[in-house]
């Protein structure tokens, strides 16, 4: 018997699979972008294969509708919510079993470090998993796990919106609170304020880009 394929036999008796058909693709991008309705497309086009699905949504994520994911243009779909919590990944390891065949999540960017090793099991097992979130936030830095999903994907498709100033491509999403672009430091979460996203290009982009000034004035310093 050849040696190697011996080997590889000992190894998948040890939890190591042979299964490659599973593959994460990341669709991410600015809001307004057109992540959900492409995450909606994809699992459409598995309907028509007579796949086996499973779509999970954030419970944070209230925008439109509790169980439902609804893109910006108005399409809703069905859609399991999930909180943040272990006790969100039990349920989410329990709706996802041996017979789902593809795995869509939105707004990824809100879920624990947790869910990455959760996404690779299933994508071990063999699963088609496909996430979809904002790469950036408000203040132009990545957004929790979602670089780490990009550097594990087989797939990213990083998508542009229209910039709602100037009309080139958008990669931005600029916070706006009483119309104002909003500062690196205001408070995620605003208690009695009228605020507002807007998808922006990087020359109309507005931010007091902090961290960036912090560095640069780090390195001016050394120079002297
Ligand atoms: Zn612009």
């Amino acid at each position: 018997m050849n040696p190697l394929s011996c080997s590889f036999q000992g190894m998948e008796g040890k939890g190591m699979t042979s299964r490659f058909s599973g593959k994460l693709e990341v669709i991410c991008g600015s809001m307004f972008s057109g992540k959900t309705e492409e995450l909606m497309l994809r699992l459409r086009r598995a309907e028509y294969a007579k796949k086996t699905i499973v779509t999970i949504k954030h419970q944070i994520d209230n925008r439109k509708s509790y169980s439902c994911i609804v893109s910006h243009n108005g399409v809703k779909r069905e859609a399991a919510p999930i909180t943040s919590c272990e006790e969100g990944m039990r349920t989410l390891l329990k709706l996802v079993d041996e017979n789902v065949e593809v795995v869509g999540l939105d707004e990824i960017q809100f879920f624990p470090k947790e869910i990455v090793a959760v996404i690779l099991k299933m994508v071990e097992e063999g699963k088609r998993v496909i996430v979809a979130g904002l790469d950036m936030d408000f203040r132009a830095e990545p957004f929790g796990i979602v670089p780490e999903l990009i550097a594990l994907a087989d797939e990213v498709v990083k998508l542009r919106a229209i910039c709602m100033c100037c009309g080139d491509d958008a990669n931005f999403t600029q916070r706006l609170i009483n119309g104002e672009p909003a500062g690196y430091n205001d408070p995620t979460i605003l208690v009695g304020g009228d605020e507002c996203y807007e998808a922006r290009c990087r020359r109309c982009f507005k931010i007091d880009r902090y961290k960036f000034r912090k560095v640069i004035e780090q390195l001016s310093v050394c120079k002297n």
